[in-house]
């Protein structure tokens, strides 16, 4: 049985005509805004002891927890529940804040 190949087109011929492609950096291209955490999750001040959590802008001097970051649509559903998670009041991310952001 001879080798099923039909030649004449491969992947390496494809791939050296595309090199550009990977000349582009890669800040060039931002993840999609549902990926993107620009939002701090952070425990909320004793002062405000009846809900659990804040969220923040990502720079907020307000915020201590570096490393809870959240999308857009995560920091929109965590204000859905305000008994829970509010706002900072400080850099007030419910301003600004959108799923796309
Ligand atoms: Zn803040």
């Amino acid at each position: 049985m001879p080798p099923v190949s039909p030649g004449g087109r491969c992947g390496c011929y494809a791939a050296a005509g595309l090199g550009w492609v990977t000349a582009v950096p890669a800040n060039l291209d931002p993840p999609p805004p549902h990926e993107r955490r620009r939002w701090r999750l952070d425990a909320a001040p004793p002062t405000d002891g009846w809900v659990e959590f804040y969220v923040h802008r990502r720079d907020c001097a307000q915020a201590q927890c570096t490393d809870r970051l959240l999308t857009g649509q995560e920091a929109l559903g965590r204000l859905a529940d305000p008994d829970a998670t509010l706002p900072c009041p400080v850099c007030r991310p419910d301003r600004v804040l959108t799923v796309a952001s």
